[in-house]
């Protein structure tokens, strides 16, 4: 190549950087709305035509744009809200490149009608293949209405990425519902030609917002969080842990307002979802942080959906802590209990080990949530409120009632002030186990057992190896285990509270977890995730029978411990028939 250097026209370069601002129609969508938005409308109202290739029109209420200013604000770097280097780091607009009007109009054919709030009338302003087609005084309201038309027109190898007109249309929506999100007070209306998507009323509050943008199921399912520290302020809605998605599709998060996607908030979101949520499925959120805004980049990506924290371990671990604590306080919810049973002894199952129906195995299949959730489980789950005066004579009913009977070995059916509990006994007790023994961790001190007869067990040649050099990561999780022989291990002491458990399968987790992830200190985590492993071999298996003092023992524990409506795996503990519901089944006053 010989040819010489050239400066690239504004229009190719133009072209160029709205190769990153403009993916598709929802990012035109999206900057479009965010726009109307910076100019503080109360109603944005967005058409699509063939999911907004073939037309897009963002109308708005705003202060519109001053006439002298049309032709400024679609060249690049033109921008009203920002004008030094400094100003980025004070940013509270969403925009602030000055680019996406300017990308627009390289990629399709745009035209802005416009009256500033000063101006007598409106103008108009058409663009098309970076000439202008005319800006002429023109009929409007205050407010703006932008229409990009022929989406990549120009570029048809852009064209060709993109999907078939259900997805993008998707997208849009997408784009739209984030946004309409964060902004409660204002209206939005979406309409794809003459079907209407989306309509939402100005002036909704947050929670009004949810239930119409993530489903009346979450609004009913979900925790309000508000939480605040040092500089830092984390508030919105998160599901409860029984309120899960096969994807992860509704999470939203938000800084400073501001839509974004973001690995150390979304590892602090699952790492609170860690213990509570079934492996496999994910949380639903309407996140929002809000901190100062010079503790934030937000110019990380020309779509401004990306920014970087100065101090991300302070966000992350902020984000974490909020939730986790919001997430354990989470527990059925009533009336205290008495304090007679309230100091009952603790639930300690006599374990039968041995033969028996101890088959485990329906528990490993995956949780079907949507038909095990019984229409109240959130009213009892909501979070803990403050005791409420017990009167006397009235000797109240603890929230997880009293214990009838058992069930096939596997289930406690209790009686509560609203009607039937059924309890699965294995999943709470495995969830107050563990509970417990994060406890003892915290303590630094996870009681031991002497095992009686120590317990012996063939581990394979690579795995034993391991054993060795463990010592004292697993001593810190409560197990005294040997090597005895080139494939073979002896356990000698495991966690007092695991002793009657099943403690082979407990070892053979042990060493797996020991072979896979090395020997060498054991983060929290990992000690966390044996920890609940080995809760579960440790938890009073099916077919066990319980005395009432026991059932009764298990329903008080529950109603101690923190995350008690979940199993470690996510699963609920229990569920409540109200007597409405069993009158239905019996078309009681039908
Ligand atoms: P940015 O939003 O980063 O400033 P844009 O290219 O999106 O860049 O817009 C350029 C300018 O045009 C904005 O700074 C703003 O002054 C003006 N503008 C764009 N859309 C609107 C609107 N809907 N209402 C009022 N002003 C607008
Ligand atoms: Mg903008």
């Amino acid at each position: 190549m010989s040819a010489r250097v050239q400066r690239l026209s504004d229009f190719v370069a133009n072209q160029i950087a709205a190769g990153e601002v403009v993916e598709r129609p929802a990012s035109i969508v999206k900057e479009l709305v965010e726009n109307s938005l910076d100019a503080e409308a109360t109603r944005v109202r967005i058409d699509v035509e063939q999911a907004g290739v073939r037309r897009i029109r963002v109308v708005d209420d705003g202060g519109g744009i001053h006439p002298d200013d049309l032709r400024l604000a679609v060249a690049r770097h033109a921008t009203s809200k920002i004008a030094s280097a400094d100003d980025l780091a004070r940013v509270h607009s969403y925009g602030f490149r000055g680019e996406a009007l300017a990308s627009a109009a390289s990629v399709a054919k745009l035209a802005i009608t416009t009256r500033h709030a000063d101006a007598p009338n409106g103008w108009r302003l058409a663009v098309a293949g970076g000439e202008e087609q005319g800006c002429k005084p023109a009929a409007h309201p205050i407010g703006t209405t932008v229409e990009v038309t022929d989406l990549f027109y120009n570029t048809p190898a852009r064209r060709k990425f993109l999907k078939t007109e259900r997805t993008e249309l998707m997208h849009v929506q997408e784009a739209v519902r984030r946004i309409a999100l964060a902004h409660p007070a204002v209206g939005f209306e979406l309409a794809a030609g003459s079907r209407s998507l989306d309509g939402l009323a100005a002036g909704d509050t947050f929670e009004r917002r949810v239930r119409s943008l993530l489903g009346a199921d979450f609004a009913d399912e979900s925790l309000a969080v508000d939480e605040a520290g040092g500089e830092m302020r984390l508030w919105g809605a998160v599901g409860l842990p029984t309120h899960s998605d096969g994807r992860a599709m509704r999470q939203h998060f938000f800084v400073n307002g501001r839509p974004v996607r973001d690995r150390v908030a979304a590892h602090a979101v699952r790492q609170a979802y860690r213990d509570v949520m079934f492996h496999g499925r994910h949380p639903v959120f309407a996140l929002f942080l809000e901190l100062p805004a010079a503790l934030v980049d937000v110019n990380v990506h020309p779509t401004k959906d990306e920014v970087r924290f100065r101090r991300s371990r302070d966000v992350h671990d902020f984000v974490f802590g909020k939730l986790a604590r919001a997430l354990r306080e989470v527990r059925p919810q009533g009336r205290p209990v008495p304090t007679a049973t309230a100091e009952a002894e603790p639930f300690r199952p006599q374990l039968a080990v041995g033969p028996g129906r101890a088959d485990t195995s329906h528990y490993a299949r995956p949780f079907d949530h949507a038909a095990a959730r019984p229409q109240n489980l959130a009213r009892l789950f909501q979070q803990q409120s403050p005791p409420e005066e017990v009167r006397d004579g009235d000797p109240p009913v603890p929230p997880l009632g009293f214990a009838i009977a058992q069930l096939h070995g596997i289930y406690v059916l209790a009686e509560n002030a609203e009607g039937l509990v059924i309890v699965d006994m294995h999943a709470a007790h495995e969830r107050i186990t563990y509970e417990r023994l994060k406890a003892q961790l915290d303590q630094g001190d996870v009681p031991r057992q002497r095992l009686l007869v120590p317990v012996a067990l063939e581990v394979g040649a690579a795995a034993a190896d391991f054993i060795d050099d463990a010592g004292d990561a697993l001593e810190a999780v409560g197990v005294v285990m040997e090597r005895a022989g080139p494939a073979a291990a002896t356990v000698r002491e495991v966690p007092a509270l695991l002793a009657d458990g099943d403690i082979a399968a407990l070892a053979r987790d042990l060493v797996a977890d020991l072979a896979d992830f090395g020997t060498s200190t054991l983060t929290r985590e990992r000690q966390e995730r044996l920890l609940s492993g080995a809760a579960c071999h440790g938890s009073v298996r099916a077919n066990r029978a319980l005395t009432v003092p026991e059932m009764n023992a298990l329903l008080r524990d529950m109603e101690r411990t923190p995350n008690a409506g979940q199993c470690n795996h996510g699963r609920p503990t229990f569920v409540v028939q109200p007597i409405t519901a069993l009158d239905r089944l019996f078309l009681r006053g039908q």
